[in-house]
């Protein structure tokens, strides 16, 4: 049996967020069950493998895992493979997976080099439908348009195992067809669900993600089980009350949770 448990569900910064005094975050700072952990994944399949490596790892493995698969570069899915260095566990060449790009920024560039240079990665590439044979499971990398301005691209990730497919689309700017189809074509899908809505924080344009609301209306009738997750600390679903928690639930979707398992 092959399982996904889910680490965090959470936009890049956490919730609660930093210089923030928002309803969720002063929930989150006052009820640690409110607190969330930053978006990742891990598959167990005889292995043990992480997906995005955030801030937060240290409080979601207790063991260093099998390997690490990296979505993209940034806050909330690269920084915590600083964590697998010297000042740290000091891992022994984690197979750690990302594009070819991402690969060459890791490299150049202290602090993240050095893992590198001590040995504490090994740095293989991914990209775009070159899939990786695991012990009972194997993952498939797809581009996604996430931040053009990303020269070194964005991986959504889709897991086969014995009986179920999952996929895991942690940013992505739009729901494209392209993203739809990926989403539709699996049993499971772990979707940006950053912002329930456009209103949520000013600066919308400059970090744009499908809105959580029109991602239900194009996924309504989709045989997909959909559970969002990267909730923004603006999302009004973060509240177990509120009104948009009743709506997504009622048309049949979920908001992740840490602790969550999915067979697949
Ligand atoms: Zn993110
Ligand atoms: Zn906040
Ligand atoms: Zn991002």
């Amino acid at each position: 049996m092959s399982t996904v448990e889910i680490l965090g569900t959470a936009q890049d910064a956490g919730v609660p967020h930093l210089g923030c005094r928002c309803g969720n975050c002063e929930a989150a700072r006052e009820a640690p069950g409110r607190t969330r952990y930053a978006s990742a994944i891990r598959l167990e399949d005889g292995g043990r493998y992480l997906f995005d490596a955030t801030p937060d790892v240290r409080f979601q493995l207790a063991d260093v895992p099998d390997g690490a698969f990296l979505t993209h570069a940034h806050l909330g899915h690269l920084t915590g493979l600083l964590y697998f260095g010297r000042e740290s566990v000091d891992a022994d060449e984690l197979p750690v997976y990302a594009t070819p790009g991402l690969g060459d920024v890791i490299r150049e560039n202290e602090p993240l080099y050095s893992l590198v240079e001590d040995g504490n990665v090994d740095l293989r590439s991914i990209d775009e439908d070159s899939a990786v044979p695991l012990t009972e499971t194997s993952v498939t990398p797809f581009r996604v348009d996430h931040r053009e301005t990303l020269p070194t691209g964005t991986l959504a990730y889709r897991i086969d195992g014995p009986n179920r497919s999952l996929l895991y689309v942690s940013d992505v700017d739009s729901l494209t067809e392209r993203a739809e189809s990926l989403i539709r074509d699996v049993d499971v899908a772990l979707v940006d669900g950053t912002f329930w809505s456009r209103d949520e924080i000013d600066r919308v344009d400059d970090v744009p993600h499908p809105t959580v609301r029109s991602s239900m209306d194009a996924l309504a009738d989709a045989d997909t089980e959909v559970l969002f997750t990267h909730l923004n600390h603006t999302n009004p679903l973060l509240d177990p009350g509120s009104d948009a928690r009743e709506r997504l639930e009622s048309a049949g979707f979920r908001v992740a949770d840490r602790g969550d398992s999915i067979d697949l």
